[in-house]
């Protein structure tokens, strides 16, 4: 038996006042979102914005797949998702990547999203974004076999086509990655063709990003 730490979390939430970077998210169903260094309220308003705008078939398998008490113990994680918008790179592999600005793992429950990158963006590109990991959580929520057998470029593009299913976009967080030198490099056009050979290739086995000519 797990305790029910979703009720346990939000009743501490609720008694302290709100405040301390936790924001209500998803208040209908207890889910909130860790900003520690601000931005959370325009964050949570565009992230609620995104589900009213998502079909109820892809937000009921989200929640499905976030209430199942046997899927969160696997991944250690009780009390819900966690979802957090912080500042500063976010790891991949244990290693800081400047380049990602959000990131789902722990089977769809945790949901990292870059957060002073995401106050630059306008609110139509960082809609985008949060579709887009949201479709990644669907991914996860629907036993998509490729999110464990790890076939990067299939799980982008099948992101991408549910992404664009729900009404978003697919190619602004990349196209304004690339407008305001967010690529990890400041300008692209000033790189030699080995930075430019780098990101092409890291470009193609990811799945993501904006290829360089
Ligand atoms: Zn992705």
């Amino acid at each position: 038996m797990i305790p029910d730490g979703r009720a346990m979390m939000w009743g501490h939430f609720r008694r302290s006042g709100g405040g301390g970077g936790v924001v209500p998210l998803l208040p209908a169903h207890k889910i909130m979102l860790l900003a520690p260094h601000g931005g959370g309220e325009r964050f949570a308003g565009l992230f609620r914005s995104v589900w009213a705008k998502m079909p109820l078939w892809g937000r009921r398998k989200i929640l499905g797949h976030w209430r199942d008490e046997r899927q969160a113990a696997g991944v250690f994680i009780y009390g819900g998702p966690s979802i957090a918008l912080m500042d500063g790179p976010i790891h991949l592999d244990d290693r800081p990547d400047d380049r990602v600005l959000g990131l789902v793992n722990g089977r769809g429950f945790r949901i990292q999203f870059r957060g002073d990158r995401a106050a630059e963006m306008p609110d139509d590109v960082a809609m985008d974004l949060i579709a887009h990991e949201l479709a990644h959580v669907y991914q996860w929520a629907a036993g998509w076999e490729e999110m464990t057998s790890g076939d990067h470029f299939a799980i982008e593009e099948g992101a991408d086509h549910m992404t664009a299913a729900w009404g978003f976009g697919t190619t602004s967080v990349d196209e304004w990655a690339l407008a305001v030198g967010r690529v990890g490099l400041v300008d692209p056009s000033s790189w030699t063709t080995a930075q430019k050979d780098e990101h092409n290739a890291r470009v193609l086995r990811s799945g993501r990003g904006v290829l360089i000519p």
